[in-house]
């Protein structure tokens, strides 16, 4: 087999054999095939795609490209949920305590934040002395111990992703839905679980930005589930403003616990307990959605959520102490204010330009590399629908050191206003799970 008729093949948009695909992330990995070669297949497969077989058989050779984790010594199902990354999204600090609250075992590996999206790892290091790199055997016991648990990636997980998506990245071929969904799926399935929810977020702050696209994304890594034998569903949801009340590590972990307590923002509450009782289908805890949500709603409303919680932080050395009185999170020097300069109907949001300035502020990566501080991040006071008086809050910006008049002008030009009324939008727009 030769790579140039790999490439020649797909260019003239030609389905590939699996061996073909085989032969391909074989030689990514060993090195024999060149960036440039590899390069050109993934321009390739942007232009021309992959049919749902074609697909699978990409994710099922880059799972097995690195080290994959066997959960079957915890003798249970197993349930992990992913989002495809959105801004505002707290949702696994919530998730993990409320479904092993209700008897789920949920064992999940998280990724860090670039550019305008928050990753769970760092929001989960902004609780002094949280620790995400365990072994896999505290791993696995912590997972049988107390039902939940969330890591960092292993660096030797799907290695054929590392090299690919950095071509991707520097290759204009991210954007591409077979090539999202390998990437996500194979460290998914790779991470051993049976049972995977995902939250595909759908709108400006996100990789997809309308419906159609969310749920062609969505279904594309069901069909590699069903492929591979996992139980895969995904839920579609609103990322066209931001998720719940804020954004930044410290201020997300504030309002997960407050969630977690019962007493956080309705919507949020409510995608939470909506991907909840998905995975306690998938757990088989519940047998139907409706008895799942309830359970769910049982747990926060019982305050065994929040116990887990306690529970799940002090496991992975979190210092609880923060997370009872939330005061001791790392906490901005000065804060600032945004106000409506008229009044109106709250119609837009744009959604990414406040990742990005959360980014700017220190919140976030613009590279890999950079440090993040914690403290910074956003509260957003008002969302789309809501009518808004002059001189209204729209947001209160956290910040150390210097927010310009630049900054101030960008956060402003983030919210829209009508005369008219706007409907409030729904943050579930579908659930698919076939
Ligand atoms: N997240 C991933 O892990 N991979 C992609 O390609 C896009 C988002």
């Amino acid at each position: 087999m030769h790579i140039v008729d790999i490439i020649a093949k797909k260019r003239d948009h030609h389905e590939l054999s699996k061996p073909e695909i085989q032969f391909f992330i074989d030689g990514l990995t060993s090195g024999q095939i060149a960036n440039y070669q590899a390069s050109a297949l993934l321009m390739a497969i942007y232009l021309n795609g992959m049919n749902a077989q074609e697909t699978a058989y990409l994710t099922d050779a880059m799972l097995h490209s690195g080290k994959r984790f066997d959960l079957s010594s915890i003798g249970k199902i197993c349930v992990d949920k992913h989002s495809t990354g959105g801004v505002g999204d707290k949702t696994s600090l919530v998730l993990a305590p409320l479904v092993a609250a209700c008897g789920a075992i949920i064992a999940k590996m998280s990724g860090r934040g670039l550019g305008h999206t928050g990753g769970t790892l760092d929001k989960l290091e902004a609780i002094e002395g949280f620790q995400i790199e365990l072994s896999q055997e505290q791993f696995l016991k912590q997972v049988s111990d107390i039902g939940c648990a969330i890591i960092g990636q292993t660096d030797d997980l799907v290695k054929a992703d590392k090299i690919l998506y950095g071509l991707r990245d520097v290759t204009a071929t991210v954007d591409s839905i077979p090539l999202i969904a390998s990437s996500i799926m194979s460290k998914k399935l790779a991470a051993g679980t049976d049972g995977i929810l995902l939250d595909v977020k759908c709108g400006d702050g996100a990789f997809m930005k309308n419906v159609e696209q969310a749920t062609n994304l969505a279904q594309t890594m069901i069909d590699i589930g069903r492929h591979l034998n996992k139980d895969v569903r995904a839920l579609i949801s609103d990322m066209n403003q931001p998720l719940g009340k804020t954004i930044g590590n410290a201020l997300e972990v504030k309002e997960a616990i407050l969630t977690l307590r019962n007493q956080g923002d309705a919507d949020f509450t409510e995608l939470c307990l909506v991907a909840a009782s998905i995975l306690l289908v998938q757990a088989e805890i519940a047998a139907t959605y409706e008895e799942g949500y309830n359970l769910a709603q049982q747990a926060l409303v019982s305050g065994k959520a929040y116990e887990k919680a306690l529970q799940w932080i002090e496991y992975q050395q979190g210092n609880i102490d923060v997370i009872k009185d939330l005061d001791q999170l790392p906490t901005a020097a000065h804060t600032w204010t945004l106000r409506a300069s008229s009044t109106g109907y709250l119609k837009d949001i744009h959604t990414q330009n406040l990742g990005l300035l959360s980014m700017y502020l220190g919140g976030g990566r613009e590279k890999v590399d950079d440090i993040i501080d914690y403290a910074v991040g956003l509260e957003i006071e008002a969302k789309v629908g809501d009518l808004v008086n002059l001189g209204d809050p729209l947001c209160v910006v956290h910040y150390n050191g210097e927010l310009s008049v630049e900054h101030q002008t960008f956060a402003q030009s983030c919210f829209e206003f009508s005369e008219t009324k706007v409907e409030k939008p729904p943050l579930i727009l579908k659930v698919i799970d076939s």
